[in-house]
């Protein structure tokens, strides 16, 4: 903003605020004013903008007017979480003291930034969401990444190599803001839409970002975090909390410790997957149906997320997913649920409470609901201590009994305390000896006050007079001027009105300075009795944090367990030779919210058939069975039962889709494009353990361009990449690929009845023979006139081609299908007649229309 200019107010306030703002240039600055909360300038023009407020001014000396908008104190929470939303930062600048008349600007300090990415506050973050921070760094060829959940305590960094890997990290993160360094060139990777802070090049200079973690985590080196060799991730981790740290104002106890994810540990699955599978998030950016909200039922925010986590990334560490599942079995057939689900409920979002409580920003109602918890503890473990399943007894192990705890915040607070530290009150009586004397000077004061009313009544042998307060004047006493008692000499008037007098007493002004006192006192007390409390808590934070990380764990693999009942799963095996198979297999989405029922089918993916060519109608379940078979082999390795008969899954490394495409213009790339790049990356990345759907290649260039490359890459999957592909198609040439080794048709079987098709949904041994793409057309609404018009073109097409063994048309046996057409019509008109009934002048003029029908097909 430099130096005042004409058209700046230099009053003490601006110049205040001024020298405010230019430490927080990218923030919008919330400037406390009274009871409101003002912006200046272009703040205030932009916030104006966002939350749809009145834009005023405020006048300069010379006659200028500053741009000037304002909200609430006590409302600023709901436009705060607007604009964080927005993914805008807001520093909040607060008053230190109260005005007083004729001392100048009071102190005013910044006393938080939020930043979309560090929010600990309930009130900010979106119920059942996160506010995370990315840092990502790649001074070469690798990105480094570090990701930090300030309200959950969860600090990660990872490395990875490619722009679809990146991508893939973001998406399953899902930051709220993202870090980068100035003119690295990564914005311009990144999708549009999340909140972006470019720091300074040396935030991420790895040597420093080392010191930082070290001196956090109070270490010698970063091994025991398994950090070793892993440079671009510790400077991305480094620049991370440095930020947060800054932007909180405070160290972050409760960070302490940081987790390295390798790719090796949990499967694969890049952006286009996540999104294709409908995993919690649909294409549509609705939340449900996706396979996350159906199979959520968990008790806890904590555990929603821990669930969203595992179905975002399951791992590929198979004692864990053993593990889990061990407990879902363990949970399920004992009806554990059924006796943890009311104590679990009454949890609450522990792992933030935590969190707060080390940032020292925990309010005594989150202090009530943590002991409320806690002492529910003993319910939990009761029944995984019963069980012998290591998971279980895990768990129970990490929920002690807190006695102290609970002990210390049941005698510390009230059993409601008021929404507001700043009104007092929180604290229970009895727990501190001076606050309790401080406070029984104000609850004597109303029967100090109702004596004094009494006696002066009494004194002056007026009924009408009457004690009072009020905030300008204090205590007083008032007499009405219709009163005809004489006002003793001791009373000094203090207040004229329109129909009484108010006095005081020397008696009354002593009291009024203690009352008075003794209540500012008493909140300053209770305020610094607080934070104490919070200190002796912070003791306690390691334990109470693995407590809650166990406890959102339970709730994950409850909800797990209790739709694993509800839907009929099975609990699939594992085994160490690759393949997929299953009987009697559904997709559980589609199921759940499908009117009529659900057709189950089986799969066979192995050695001997590790590509399936599956053809069939359209709409006829090909996209369903493709998907049902990876959200199997998903939830398998999240460590739940599966939606099927039975299940046996061998290694599973990544799940790759092809599946549906649309441009992506923020890229530059069409439609065939981002096909075309989808597939090459699952080329390049897809091992023989790994998942690969395929639905539909091809079909956004010329016919013959997208056979042979579908042709290709069925070709390449099968016998070089060799990993278990499930490949649809309405190519139907491409099922001649049943006699190279590995590959095997199967087709969604339908039948025509009474001129309509009908699908069975049922998968069958073989290639389909048609697909019926007309009928679907006229289902779907399109006009009548129009369809009888493309069944003329196709049996023109159809009479035309050779057909193929399968009665289909083999494209490739058509040389130029234009060419095709008008020789057809051609051989047409002259197949029918016969040129010694022709007169010359027939035969001219039949010759002219041939020339003629020649010409018009150009
Ligand atoms: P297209 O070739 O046109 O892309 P498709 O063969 O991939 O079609 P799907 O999208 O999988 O067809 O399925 C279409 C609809 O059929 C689904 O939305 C679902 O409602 C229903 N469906 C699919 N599979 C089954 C099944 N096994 N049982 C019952 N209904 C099913």
């Amino acid at each position: 903003m430099g130096e005042p200019s004409d058209d700046m107010d230099n009053s003490p306030i601006m110049t205040q605020y001024r020298r405010i703002k230019s430490a927080h240039p990218d923030a919008l600055l919330f400037f406390q004013l009274g009871d409101f909360y003002e912006l200046f300038y272009e703040d205030a023009q932009h916030a104006a903008r966002l939350l749809d407020l009145t834009l005023t001014s405020r006048g300069t000396p010379s006659g200028v007017r500053i741009p000037m908008c304002g909200v609430p104190k006590h409302a600023s929470e709901t436009y705060l979480a607007r604009l964080l939303k927005r993914g805008e930062s807001v520093a909040i600048c607060d008053q230190l003291e109260e005005s007083q008349p004729g001392k100048g600007p009071v102190a005013r300090k910044v006393t938080r930034v939020l930043t979309p990415g560090t929010l600990v506050e309930d009130a900010f973050i979106e119920q059942g969401g996160e506010s995370g921070l990315l840092a990502l760094w790649r001074p070469r060829d690798r990105f480094g990444l570090s990701y930090l959940s300030l309200a959950a305590g969860d600090f990660r960094l990872t490395e990875v190599e490619t722009r679809e890997e990146l991508l893939a990290e973001i998406v399953r993160l899902s930051p709220s803001e993202i870090l980068i360094a100035k003119d690295s060139g990564l914005a311009a990777l990144l999708p549009p839409g999340i909140s972006l802070q470019e720091l300074d090049e040396l935030d991420f200079d790895p040597l420093s970002a080392q010191r930082v973690l070290i001196e956090h985590f109070d270490v010698d080196s970063l091994s025991g975090f398994g950090c070793d060799g892993l440079g671009l991730g510790v400077a991305a981790a480094g620049a991370v909390l440095k930020y947060a740290e800054r932007r909180i104002g405070q160290r972050a106890p409760h960070v302490n410790g940081i987790r390295v994810s390798r790719r090796q540990d949990r499967i694969h699955m890049d952006a286009s997957t996540r999104r294709a599978l409908e995993i919690d998030l649909r294409p549509d950016g609705s939340r449900a149906p996706t396979l996350f909200s159906i199979m959520d039922a968990t008790r806890t925010a904590m555990g929603a997320r821990r669930l969203r986590e595992w179905l975002c990334a399951p791992s590929q560490v198979l004692e864990e997913v053993l593990g889990r599942q061990a407990a879902v079995s363990e949970i399920l057939h004992s009806h554990i649920d059924n006796a943890i689900s009311s104590p679990l409920s009454e949890c609450g979002d522990s792992e933030r409470i935590v969190s707060r409580l080390a940032l020292r920003s925990v309010s005594p109602r989150d202090l009530v609901k943590l002991r409320r918890s806690l002492s529910l503890l003993p319910d939990i473990r009761a029944p995984l201590e019963a069980t012998a399943c290591p998971k279980l007894l895990d768990v129970a192990s990490k929920c002690p009994d807190y006695e102290a705890e609970i002990a210390l915040l049941g005698r510390a607070l009230v059993d409601q305390p008021p929404a507001l530290l700043r009104d007092g009150g929180y604290l229970a009586d009895g727990y501190d000896a001076e606050l309790d004397r401080l406070r029984g000077v104000q609850r004597n004061a109303q029967d100090f006050l109702s004596q004094l009313e009494a006696d002066e009544r009494l004194r002056t042998g007026n009924p009408g007079l009457k004690v009072g307060y009020n905030r300008v004047h204090g205590y007083y006493i008032e007499i009405s001027r219709t009163s005809r008692t004489p006002v003793p000499d001791n009373y000094i008037p203090r207040q004229t009105l329109k129909n009484a007098q108010r006095y005081t007493l020397a008696e009354l002004k002593d009291f009024e300075s203690e009352a008075l006192s003794s209540e500012s006192r008493a909140l300053a007390l209770e305020a610094t009795l607080y934070q104490a409390l919070l200190k002796t808590l912070q003791a306690s934070l390691p334990a109470l944090k693995e407590t809650a990380s166990a406890i959102a764990d339970l709730d994950a693999l409850q909800s797990l367990a209790q739709r694993s009942r509800e839907f009929g799963f099975c609990a699939p095996v594992f085994v160490t030779k690759r393949g997929l198979h299953y009987k009697g297999g559904w997709h559980p989405v589609v199921a759940e919210h499908s009117t009529t029922p659900f057709i189950r089918n089986d799969l066979r993916l192995d050695d001997e058939a590790s590509l399936l060519i599956i053809t069939g109608p359209n709409m006829g379940g090909k996209s369903t069975y493709m998907r049902q078979t990876a959200l199997i082999a998903l939830l398998a390795y999240a460590g739940s039962w599966v939606p099927a008969e039975e299940a046996t899954i061998g290694p599973i490394d990544a799940i790759f889709t092809r599946i549906g495409a649309s441009d992506d213009l923020t890229q530059g790339r069409s439609t065939f494009m981002t096909e075309m790049s989808e597939t090459a990356n699952l080329l390049h990345n897809a091992s023989s353990e790994s998942l690969v759907l395929i639905d539909e290649i091809g079909r956004g260039t010329s016919t013959y361009d997208g056979l042979a490359l579908a042709f290709a890459i069925a070709r390449h999957l099968a016998s070089e990449t060799r990993s278990l592909c499930l490949f649809a198609t309405h190519y139907f040439e491409l099922t001649a690929l049943d006699e190279s080794p590995g590959i095997c048709n199967v087709h969604l079987s339908a039948a025509e009845h009474a001129e309509e098709i009908v699908f069975l949904y049922r998968v069958e041994p073989g290639p389909a023979s048609r697909s019926y793409g007309i009928e679907v057309a006229r289902r779907a609404g399109v006009p009548n006139s129009l369809l009888d018009n493309a069944r003329m073109e196709l049996n023109k097409l159809e009479s035309r081609f050779v057909q193929s063994e399968r009665h289909e048309p083999n494209l490739f046996d058509a040389p130029n299908s234009r060419v095709d057409s008008r020789a057809q019509v051609v051989f047409d008109r002259l197949s029918g007649l016969d040129a010694d009934d022709l007169t010359p002048r027939e035969a001219q003029t039949l010759l002219y229309e041939l020339i003629a029908t020649a010409r018009d097909h150009k």
